[in-house]
């Protein structure tokens, strides 16, 4: 089920607001952590009339794909999803004006690639045989993933690759792909109001971790620690993703999480709005001082269970609901064998056996969730197919 979101861009006389959803249902209104009671919590009030930035985190199974999209039509695109239908299903969003509330979109102004596993570029071939152009492509560079330079190809091949050498080359003609570094900046919108910075990639944040595209040794590890890490900006609001990014507290990872909270690379600090959750919901990342520094309102996890993976795990929204944050789950996140989500099988530190997972507070099976931020960045309303609320972007920090 999809809302017709009608609500209105900035500059817009009347404010205006109607989230009509599709065969007569309406969307609960989500009450701030019922039972849990504390009268700093974010508050649900007013929805915001007309919106200045969109995010919506595509329901695409356990894969990324994110869209951020300005009023005067602005797009970009944070990974593609795992498959053609993904591609479809990005392509079909921006082609259709009740659903991204803008027009029949044909460009993605700025794309970024966090890494280049199969969930997360598996659309863009699609997408780019459907006549939708990409102008900038952000990336890790050039893989030296052994196993996984197939897909680097692939990804490389769906872009373009004028020299059909795989290798960046800004300086000629016809390359739209860039290597990302820490701090880089791009804008969005009619007078470049919406920030997209650059707060990892590789492993390198602020100068600090380590980055791996300049380790010989590289070809050892898995991309997942490198991938690029993103807070997106309008006002007071900050949404950050990072792909599958690692942490180091459930399972032995990089700790890019930590590095990135011990780093000061998030511009106004670390505390943000609303995070796209780490891995899918996995138990390589969520460490609990990363959830605690970031603080998060809303939490969202891109993912379906499926039987290998097992995601999202319950140590990972033990973190999120003990940090008094809803959790928006995109598909269906239950084990049907167990009946309820899945127990991490690898870390002794696991003892969700005593956690109940709160139903008021972690919505599974939302679909597409869909960030709407109000024009002066102050406010924002996500929304999911059984959940809405409004927060604020100010003074809305959880109480621990
Ligand atoms: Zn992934």
């Amino acid at each position: 089920m999809q809302y017709l979101l009608s609500f209105r861009p900035c500059g817009m006389a009347i404010l205006y607001l109607a989230a009509a959803a599709v065969a007569g249902a309406t969307p609960s209104v989500a009450q701030p952590f019922e039972g849990l009671g504390s009268a700093t919590l974010p508050t649900v009030a007013d929805t915001p009339g007309a919106w200045g930035l969109r995010i919506v985190v595509l329901n695409v199974g356990q894969a990324d794909a994110i869209l951020v999209i300005t009023p005067n039509g602005d797009v970009c695109l944070i990974d593609s999803g795992k498959t053609s239908a993904a591609g479809n299903r990005i392509v079909g969003y921006l082609s259709t004006k009740t659903l991204n509330g803008v027009g029949n979109l044909k460009t993605i102004d700025l794309l970024y690639t966090s890494h280049y596993d199969l969930d997360h570029i598996g659309g863009l071939r699609r997408i780019v045989e459907r006549g939708v152009r990409v102008r900038k492509a952000f990336d890790q560079g050039l893989s030296r993933k052994r196993n996984g330079k197939p897909r680097y190809v692939e990804y490389v091949t769906a872009l373009g690759d004028p020299n059909n050498n795989l290798v960046q080359d800004d300086d000629e003609p016809g390359f739209v792909r860039h290597k990302l570094h820490y701090g880089h900046l791009e804008r969005m919108g009619l007078e470049d109001e919406v920030e997209v910075h650059c707060v990892s990639a590789r492993g390198d944040t602020k100068g600090q971790g380590h980055d791996w595209a300049l380790d010989p040794s590289v070809a050892k590890i898995n991309e997942n620690p490198g991938c690029i890490a993103l807070v997106i900006r309008l006002g007071e609001f900050e949404f950050y993703t990072a792909g599958d990014q690692t942490g180091n507290e459930w399972r032995p990872s990089p700790a890019i999480e930590e590095a990135v909270v011990n780093s000061g690379a998030i511009p106004a600090g670390p505390d943000i709005d609303v995070l796209k959750v780490n891995h899918h919901g996995s138990d390589t990342s969520s460490s609990s001082s990363f959830v605690q520094a970031l603080d998060p309102e809303v939490a969202i996890i891109s993912t379906r269970f499926t039987r290998r993976d097992r995601l999202p795990k319950r140590i990972t929204l033990k973190q999120f609901q003990e940090n008094r944050c809803y959790v928006l789950i995109t598909g269906d996140g239950i084990d049907p064998e167990m009946g309820g989500y899945a127990d991490s099988s690898r870390t002794p530190l696991d003892d969700t056996g005593v956690f109940t997972v709160n139903e008021s507070v972690v919505f599974n099976d939302q679909g597409n969730v869909t960030i709407l931020v109000s024009c002066d960045g102050r406010r924002y309303t996500v929304m999911g197919d059984s959940f809405a609320g409004t927060f604020s972007a100010v003074d809305a920090d959880n109480v621990h």
